[in-house]
């Protein structure tokens, strides 16, 4: 295993022009550099190297394009007000990466190589960074399969790569509560399946219920579960929590929901402000019941593209439900800006999740 040579790095000799930082939306710009590592059966991981953002060559007989076998991660670097650069959790990204490679039967990746993978990126290309409210850096580590072979079994070669886009403010214009559709007929995971791993063929298998629910003017959709389509799951691709009578409830990881990081931050700081949290199965019947009730107080989803996005109506078999009057609630303000507050270094960081 070479995997400790340190990363070669090329720079780039034609820099992009930055693009404008009002105009950045999410995923569309790419910085200068990728970082590249090859995985091999017989040296493991090696070549790890810094290189200007290119295309990639690959065998049209490579694994990835056939059988999915391939895991991504999403993460964010933020620009604090004195000019200092942070990281959000990596490690817990990467050590949830090693999960997903795990479940996908591919090798896993050292969690201190990958994190200077990362940490080495960021810092090349850290005027890449978008400073101005709101704006980060969103970095988008993968694993491929790359050995050029028809047979379902696992690839014995593999790429690591890491690319970074700067992204714009998910809310110029303050948090804004959207429409859910509750999916009854199509699933996004069963328990047994991939659910919790970050694999492509997830989010491929979601498109066709997400566009259903657009056309009819939702947002997104709420996932229930595969097998009798009661209980929840989550929301999009966000994790999912509901605010009833005083105690905040988010359905327990079950091996077919995602285990976000997001999620985890926001469960620790309820426990941090001593408010109830509880983590167990939920049925979309209880949280029906509660809105009748008038207990449903606040919805929302969690994730690191948004931080916290409310819920202000769900549609469960044409009957709607109106969460908090279709405002952002009180509690999922104060979470957005207390994560928000901690990532771009204006609040204290209790945790010591900023690096
Ligand atoms: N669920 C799914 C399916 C996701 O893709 C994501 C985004 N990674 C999340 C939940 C939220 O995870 P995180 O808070 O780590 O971004």
């Amino acid at each position: 295993m070479i995997a400790s040579t340190p990363i070669q790095i090329e720079r780039t000799t034609t820099p992009k022009p930055k693009p404008p930082q009002d105009k950045l939306g999410f995923g569309i710009y790419f910085t200068d550099h990728m970082f590249i590592m090859n995985y091999t059966a017989e040296f493991g991981w090696h070549r790890s190297r810094i290189v200007p953002y290119q295309p990639i060559t690959l065998d049209p007989a490579a694994k990835v394009f056939h059988y999915g076998q391939t895991v991504f991660e999403g993460l964010k670097a933020y620009k604090t007000a004195d000019g200092r650069v942070q990281l959000f959790r990596p490690d817990a990204n990467m050590k949830r990466m090693n999960r997903s490679n795990d479940r996908m039967s591919m090798p896993p990746i050292p969690t201190e190589l990958a994190l200077e993978a990362i940490k080495g990126l960021a810092k090349i290309d850290q005027d890449w960074i978008p400073d101005g409210e709101g704006n980060s850096l969103y970095i988008r580590p993968f694993v491929i399969a790359t050995e050029a072979l028809l047979g379902v079994q696992p690839s014995l070669e593999y790429q690591f790569i890491v690319i970074m886009s700067p992204v714009g403010a998910y809310y110029p214009e303050g948090i804004n509560p959207v429409k859910i559709f509750v999916e009854s007929h199509y699933v996004r995971a069963m328990v047994g399946g991939v659910g919790e791993a970050k694999t492509a063929g997830n989010y491929a298998a979601g498109l066709k219920a997400q566009d259903a629910a657009k056309d009819q003017g939702y947002t997104q959709v709420l996932w229930l579960d595969g097998a009798e389509h009661k209980y929840i799951e989550e929301v999009g691709s966000m994790n999912v929590f509901f605010k009833i009578d005083g105690t905040v409830y988010t359905p327990a990881l079950n091996g077919s929901i995602l285990d976000g990081i997001t999620r985890n931050s926001v469960i620790r700081l309820l426990k941090h402000w001593n408010v109830p949290v509880v983590e167990r199965v939920l049925s979309i019947e209880e949280i029906y019941e509660a809105g009748k009730n008038g207990k449903l107080e606040e919805s929302f989803g969690t994730g690191t593209a948004a931080v916290i996005s409310p819920v202000g109506e769900l549609n469960w078999r044409g009957e709607k439900l109106i969460i908090n009057g279709g405002k952002t609630g009180q509690l999922s303000e104060k979470i957005y800006n207390d994560l928000t507050g901690i990532q771009y270094g204006k609040l204290e960081d209790p945790f010591g999740w900023m690096i």
